[in-house]
């Protein structure tokens, strides 16, 4: 099965694909320069990922797929959230965003304790301009005070996930693909593409 993923973030297609594993042909926007950037302008991460589907959806024909999602830390009023990916200002980058993160930390001089959080992720589902689904994925967790490890993207390095010590970028990509916000969202995806192809 063919899915194109409305994103230019390479990081996030490579975890679909790995994902959903050899019995899906995963591409994204890296090849349609064409293709303008939506903006996201909606109020939830649902309403992103189905303006990102939907608006990708206009130029290409298939099964499109948009994954939004971001970081909800509670001592922070669930910030930064669906504003994640620039949360030190557009362009930011992942050391930019994590410095901000754990500086906002420091200044309301969050306890250990009052440093839960979750990565929740929401993919939208559509074809030929018509939504068949959006799907949630959450992994709860909490954030440590220096970033550690190499793998993933993102905010991985601040990142421990309930039921492990290490973070998410010390962890091998396996095993955050198994217990991962976007591994969740993916397996509810994976079960109304099932239905699909039977339909078809
Ligand atoms: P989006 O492209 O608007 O959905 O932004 C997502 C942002 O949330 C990313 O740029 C990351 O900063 C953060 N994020 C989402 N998923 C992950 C993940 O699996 N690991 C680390 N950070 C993530």
């Amino acid at each position: 099965m063919q899915l194109i993923v409305a994103t230019r973030n390479a990081h996030k297609t490579r975890e679909i694909q790995r994902i959903l594993g050899p019995a899906f042909t995963v591409s994204d926007l890296s090849a349609h320069p064409e293709i303008p950037d939506i903006r996201e302008t909606g109020k939830s991460f649902e309403e992103n990922a189905m303006l990102k589907a939907v608006g990708a959806s206009r130029h290409l024909p298939g099964l499109i797929v948009a994954d939004d999602s971001g970081l909800e830390v509670d001592a922070l009023g669930s910030a930064p959230g669906i504003f994640s990916a620039r949360y030190a200002g557009e362009n930011a980058s992942d050391k930019q965003n994590i410095d901000r993160l754990l500086s906002e930390l420091a200044r309301i001089k969050a306890e250990e304790t009052k440093r839960s959080a979750r990565f929740r992720c929401v993919i939208a589902l559509v074809r030929q301009g018509k939504l068949l689904g959006t799907f949630e994925g959450i992994v709860e967790g909490t954030i440590v005070d220096r970033a550690r490890g190499l793998h993933g993207f993102g905010y991985d390095p601040i990142f421990v996930p309930r039921g492990f010590e290490e973070t998410f970028a010390e962890l091998p990509a396996e095993v955050k693909d198994t217990v991962s916000h976007r591994a969740k969202a993916i397996r509810r995806l994976t079960a109304k593409l099932a239905a699909l192809k039977t339909a078809d």
